[in-house]
């Protein structure tokens, strides 16, 4: 029998990293997910909420990133982005 399962999952997140060394202080990240995403003093971006957007807006923060400082993992720890 052809067992096929939909290869859709919803996106889960689990953890955001941002990757300080690689992080220019572009705010593009901000600017998509002000909710989430706050510069600190030395002008590196930090998760201030993980869950202050829903997933597909952090993943789009991560992908405005210029350097892709942002790590995504899902809850099983798996890296989803870059
Ligand atoms: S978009 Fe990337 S480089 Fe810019 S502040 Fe966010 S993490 Fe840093």
């Amino acid at each position: 029998m052809d067992d096929q399962k939909p290869e859709s999952k919803p996106l889960k997140i689990g953890k955001i990293v941002v990757d300080r060394d690689l992080c220019i202080g572009a705010a593009s990240c901000i600017a998509v997910a002000p909710g989430v995403f706050e510069l600190d003093g030395e002008n590196k971006a930090v998760v201030y909420n993980d869950h202050g957007a829903d997933d597909e807006t952090i993943l789009l923060a991560a992908k405005s990133c210029p350097t892709q400082a942002i790590l995504i993992f899902d809850e099983e720890g798996n890296q989803i982005f870059p």
